[in-house]
């Protein structure tokens, strides 16, 4: 797909939270040495709205999508109140960039010092754990220096469920088993002041039914405990758009947590919680990569495996690409693989990544949907960091926001309708 460059009206960001577009920089002047990242703050938005108004119950973001304080500010402008960070540097953030957000620290193996940091400095008062150990190293540091221990705390149990239904598992490393849960439920209802059950079916999940399966272990571990539960937390897993992984519309999702959810054998005034990472934040962001040589159907770009495509190298993730060349090329498409700029084998991005067959040397194309562990996972490995980021207010390559009327009249022609 190509698409014209100058139609992407690049601007230099300018400081948080003001849009200036058009200033006046272009690819074809500037030739940017660096990748370039561009940023959509209404993608962002929009996704943030959607959740406030159609999620039944409060969605808060899991920061380690992408913790880049913009996009904070942004979430929280447009309702986004809670945060769910997994460590103490993602709790500083947040509690720096929005001193009146609330932290929950949804990691269940954590430092004591980080637990005791977050509660007593930073007012976190909901924790998760899987475990017994980390329910009483939650108690010892959430104690006061007199003895006396919290009464405030929201504890959430996490259960293990399947990741059947995920492009990305989350299903070994953490969460309670059947045989555990009935005595961690009981032991942290005696220590909590709320007590929540949480779980993870995994990063990219392309059907509801992934959350009806964890809601069924959910009630079993309700009716074997018996235990009042005031918390049910459905975790991420919210899926975006990616070339080959079209979800159904997250509307779906929703009916399908909040039928199970109204079914569950908890307190009438229980909340539903949610944790959303990717689909928030996945639209949020695209890169602009530079052509240093191509070597038949391989494209040595100045983006990689240690830069925002970490995804794509190690677990083949794809992304939608788009040649920025002017005039337009008017090739056929052909599949590309790619290479990173550092000097080891393992920064290859295998794709198929399709762009006009006669993409070449010196030649700027547009990776897309990057705004999720994208950007976030950039390293400096090798000296080949970031370059500059630039604001700008066209549409975002693929959406999963973008499929009512209203929206077809803002479309770019290189939306996918889903
Ligand atoms: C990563 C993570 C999320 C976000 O997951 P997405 O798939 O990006 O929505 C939410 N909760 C926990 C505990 C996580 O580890």
């Amino acid at each position: 797909m190509a698409k014209h460059y100058s139609a992407l009206g690049l601007a230099p960001l300018s400081t948080a939270g003001s849009s200036v577009l058009g200033g006046g920089i272009d690819i074809a002047t500037r030739r940017p040495v660096d990748p370039v990242t561009l940023v959509r703050p209404h993608a962002a938005a929009r996704a943030a709205r959607f959740f406030v108004e159609k999620f039944p119950g409060r969605s808060m973001y899991a920061v380690k999508a992408n913790p880049s304080p913009d996009l904070l500010q942004i979430l929280w402008d447009n309702g986004i109140t809670h945060y769910d960070t997994a460590s103490i540097a993602e709790v500083r953030l947040v509690k720096a960039t929005l001193p009146d957000a609330v932290c929950c620290f949804m990691h269940p193996v954590k430092s004591e010092e980080a637990i005791a940091e977050a509660y007593f400095s930073h007012d976190v008062r909901t924790f998760s754990l899987d475990s017994l150990e980390e329910l009483d190293k939650i108690v010892r540091a959430t104690t006061q220096q007199d003895g006396v221990a919290a009464t405030d705390l929201t504890l959430c149990v996490r259960l293990r469920v399947s990741s059947e239904y995920a492009k990305l598992s989350l299903g070994s490393k953490f969460g309670a088993g059947p045989a555990e849960t009935k005595a961690l439920l009981m032991a942290t209802r005696q220590v909590a002041d709320a007590l929540g059950i949480c779980f993870h079916v995994g990063s990219q999940t392309m059907s509801p039914d992934a959350y009806t399966n964890a809601m069924e272990r959910v009630r079993a571990a309700i009716v074997d405990a018996a235990v009042t539960v005031d918390v049910i937390d459905v975790g991420g897993g919210f899926p975006s758009a990616y070339p080959g992984m079209t979800p159904p519309p997250l509307e779906r999702f929703f009916e399908t947590i909040h039928r199970a959810f109204e079914s569950l054998p908890i307190s009438y005034s229980a909340e539903l919680w949610a944790e959303p990472g990717r689909a928030l934040c996945a639209e949020y962001s695209s890169v602009v990569v530079r052509v240093e040589r191509r070597r038949g159907t391989e494209l040595y770009i100045n983006d990689g495996a240690y830069g925002t495509l970490f995804d794509a190298a190690h677990i083949g993730w794809k992304y939608p690409v788009q040649l920025l060349r002017e005039p337009e090329s008017d090739a056929r498409d052909m599949d590309f693989s790619f290479w990173g700029p550092t000097c080891d084998d393992l920064d290859y991005m295998a794709g198929p990544f399709p762009l006009p067959a006669d993409t070449n040397t010196g030649d700027y194309f547009e990776i897309g949907m990057l705004g999720a562990y994208g950007v976030a996972m950039r390293t400096g490995f090798n000296g080949f960091g970031t370059g500059e980021t630039v604001m700008v207010s066209d549409e975002p390559m693929l959406s999963v926001y973008l499929h009512d009327e209203a929206a077809d009249e803002h479309r770019g022609s290189n939306v996918v309708k889903l």
